[in-house]
């Protein structure tokens, strides 16, 4: 069979292994314009399904910028530093320059200071071992910054080809779209059959006549939260709408359950306020600490929710974390669920989150 690709992402087709990239059922192949399994959900029902590419295959695929001479936009999601950010981007893609990009800047509360995130995003960045030209926030969704980022990457950009990478869920496929509607008007491009995939299995969308955005497969990191919980939950943990700060006056030896997800316990300190910034659906329960243990033994799942039966299933257990905050103004940042900042200071705490889920410290973002 000679080979076919997707037209919504590039992969090549095939009529085998449902579980693998590019399925189609062979009744499939009688269409004009073929679509994959996964793009055939995405285009008609909305459905994100996951391809369970291996870590290694995708990181194979982005090495190939290595050879090249482009620039790279690497899109992540403002809630999920941690889990968005693709690590060792620096080796896969060599001496290109990057810009970061963080996207969903529609749900961060108002009181939020833009050049903060940009500042802790570029630091983040470094830490990770990765220097970037520039930082942009968007809401791909919202179409804020786009227009702005669209006119950096033709300076940045020189006439050389762009890639935009960035690991599932980030909004790659809606900043693409955006991209695409902002210049000519077509709505929804990436799932409506048009762009060829090439032989990089990178969608190609021509910017003149002698250059190329090319869209990247969405690298799957196995630390976001997104890939422990269930579809219903996930929604539920994401923000929609902007986060609404909710504050909690504690004293030490209480506990926030953040649903059954993540818990904090403070240690040790003064009497303090935690504010947590958390989508608006999640509902906080906040209880004695010496309590905290067998309520989340008996109550996981009913009280503290989410999880829901699904999650329950393939959450991993509760990690703790002990840190010491000595800085007034620090935010506690669970990844891919949010933040709780505290305000004065010199307190102890200890986190609990899914094991590989991260927890880290940073300069509030207010
Ligand atoms: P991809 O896997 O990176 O291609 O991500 P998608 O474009 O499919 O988006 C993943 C999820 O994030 C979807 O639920 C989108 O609706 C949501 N999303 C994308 N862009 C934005 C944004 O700018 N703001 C918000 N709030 N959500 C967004």
């Amino acid at each position: 069979m000679a080979e076919i690709q997707c037209q919504g992402c590039g992969a090549e087709i095939q009529t085998t292994n449902p579980e693998q990239p590019g399925y189609a059922p062979a009744s499939a192949l009688n269409r004009e314009d073929i679509i994959c399994k996964r793009c055939f959900r995405l285009k008609h029902y909305n459905e994100v399904q996951d391809v369970p590419y291996q870590d290694d295959d995708f990181l194979e695929m982005l090495n190939q910028i290595n050879g090249t001479k482009s620039l790279v936009i690497q899109l992540i999601d403002i809630f999920d530093f941690n889990g968005s950010f693709i690590p060792g981007l620096k080796r896969l893609t060599g001496n290109n320059p990057v810009l970061l990009v963080g996207n969903k800047m529609d749900v961060l509360p108002k009181s939020v200071n833009h050049n903060k995130v940009k500042h802790w995003l570029k630091r983040s960045a470094r830490e990770n071992g990765l220097e970037v030209e520039d930082v942009f926030l968007i809401s791909a969704e919202k179409n804020q910054g786009v227009e702005e980022l669209s006119r950096a990457v033709e300076d940045y950009r020189n006439g050389k080809d762009v890639y935009v990478v960035g690991t599932t869920n980030v909004g790659k496929s809606t900043f693409i779209n955006t991209l695409i509607s902002n210049t000519s008007g077509v709505k929804d491009a990436i799932t409506t059959s048009y762009f060829p995939g090439t032989t990089l299995g990178f969608i190609d969308i021509p910017l003149d006549e002698q250059s190329s955005m090319f869209d990247t497969p969405g690298v799957i990191h196995r630390h976001q939260m997104a890939h422990y919980v269930s579809d219903k939950d996930l929604k539920l943990i994401t923000p929609r709408k902007e986060v609404k700060p909710k504050v909690y006056q504690l004293n030490e030896q209480q506990t926030l359950f953040i649903g059954g997800l993540a818990r904090l316990d403070f240690e040790k300190g003064e009497r303090s306020s935690f504010i947590g910034y958390f989508s608006n659906e999640l509902h906080i329960h906040r209880t004695k600490m010496e309590k905290a243990d067998d309520l989340y033994k008996n109550h996981l799942g009913e009280l503290l929710t989410p999880p829901d039966q699904d999650t329950k299933e393939k959450l991993p257990p509760l990690k703790a974390q002990t840190l010491k905050i000595t800085e007034p103004k620090t935010d506690i940042v669970f990844s891919g669920l949010g933040w709780i900042t505290v305000p004065e200071g010199d307190v102890t705490v200890t986190a609990h989150v899914p094991e590989g889920v991260k927890v880290s410290l940073r300069a509030s973002l207010i």
